[in-house]
């Protein structure tokens, strides 16, 4: 049976003619019209002067810490609730990552451990506070700014996941010093694999890109002062890009619209809720998420994802927060056990935007059915 995967890429005949329109134009290299322009689409669109597209997220977050001082001897604070490559390029530089927990009603940082961090730290401040905007969501920005503002401390912002989301009727990607997007094969929109990096900084830009060509300078032969790195985005991904970026609202609406049948269903059902939605902005819906009460619901996580699983339907556990993961276990954090929570308790249910609404009639079918047979099971003990 066909697999029906948590976020199918969505790609069609637009995608077609941008890419093959780029390849006859001779422009095969990390240089070219398309990358530009994709650049320029870029800024316009999460309204920052300027957009660096490189080759991963991971690789723009690299950028990003760099660029704000992250090196050995010193702290970032990073959201604990995350996939590995936030705490990963943390470590990349050096820098030690301390992790922080999510607040329950945003599932992203939570500004109080992150002032109270600070207010302990004056000495020794971190070189950067790294939320990220999980899901989609973007993290609480009021707070978390006011918060690193007093004390000075840069904020990167992990937007991976929320291009297309907002804060404050602002697009996601522009709330701290620094912003970052992926466009990974999963994400809101691909390139096939990519990144960017997002500033008001004109210097910032023309150092990141810099540095992502090897850190090569302006001289007739091969001339470095500097470690560089070969993080440039291709001309072909970027023309990809750039058709996915036109369809970007398109493709949001689709998302909101999968979240929106199935909160009609989870709605009915006791003890599993949706990702709650933050009352200062508006979410991409990137995956619908649900957390799942064991005991007013009678399943757990686990148990609904093997009853997908065994229909070819693709659901996933939240993040398993980085203070958890072995690779970090010896890293401090900022803990009260919110993520650990929402990793034991979440379920990531498939919200590609080529889903159909019967797709999604469908998931929520094996869904109720898998519900009903456990409640019929309980009954019967
Ligand atoms: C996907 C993702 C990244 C990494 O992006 P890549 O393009 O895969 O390197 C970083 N942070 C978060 C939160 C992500 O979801």
């Amino acid at each position: 049976m066909a697999t029906m995967h948590l976020s199918a890429p969505s790609v069609g005949p637009l995608e077609r003619e941008y890419l093959l329109r780029a390849f006859d134009s001779g422009w095969i290299a990390p240089v070219g019209p398309d990358l530009d322009a994709f650049e320029r689409e870029l800024a316009a669109t999460t309204g920052v002067r300027e957009a660096v597209a490189v080759a991963s997220g991971t690789a723009a977050l690299h950028l990003a810490l760099e660029l704000v001082g992250a090196t050995a001897g010193r702290s970032v604070l990073v959201q604990s609730l995350t996939f590995v490559a936030t705490a990963n390029a943390v470590r990349y530089t050096g820098a030690t990552p301390v992790f922080v927990d999510s607040h329950p009603d945003t599932w992203t940082m939570d500004p109080e451990l992150v002032a109270d961090y600070l207010a302990r730290h004056r000495e020794d401040p971190p070189a950067a506070v790294v939320p990220v905007d999980i899901f989609g969501q973007c993290a609480d920005y009021d707070a978390l700014r006011e918060v690193c503002g007093a004390h000075g401390v840069p904020i990167v912002q992990d937007a991976a996941e929320a291009l297309g989301a907002f804060h404050r009727g602002q697009p996601a990607g522009a709330q701290g010093e620094l912003g970052v997007l992926s466009f990974n094969g999963n994400k809101i929109i691909t390139t096939g694999g990519g990144g960017a990096l997002l500033t008001d900084d004109p210097r910032r830009a023309a150092r990141a890109r810099h540095l992502a060509t090897q850190a090569r300078e302006p001289a007739p032969h091969y001339e470095h002062t500097e470690v560089g790195y070969n993080y440039r985005l291709g001309n072909l991904p970027a023309a990809l890009g750039r058709a996915q970026l036109a369809r970007l609202p398109e493709i949001v609406a689709r998302k909101r619209a999968i979240r929106a049948q199935y909160a009609a269903f989870f709605s009915q059902v006791p003890g599993v809720d949706l990702m709650p939605e933050a009352a200062y902005g508006t979410g991409n819906a990137w995956l619908t998420v649900v957390t799942i009460d064991p005991v007013r619901c009678g399943s757990t996580a686990e148990e609904l994802r093997m009853a997908l699983a065994t229909h070819g339907i693709e659901a996933r556990a939240v993040w398993k927060p980085m203070h958890l993961q072995p690779v970090y276990a010896a890293a401090p954090a900022l803990d009260r056990g919110v993520a650990a929570r929402l990793f034991r308790q979440g379920l990531c249910l498939p919200s590609g935007a080529g889903l159909s609404e019967a797709d999604v009639d469908y998931v929520i079918e094996v869904v109720a059915g898998a519900l009903s047979r456990r409640a019929r099971q309980l009954a019967d003990l």
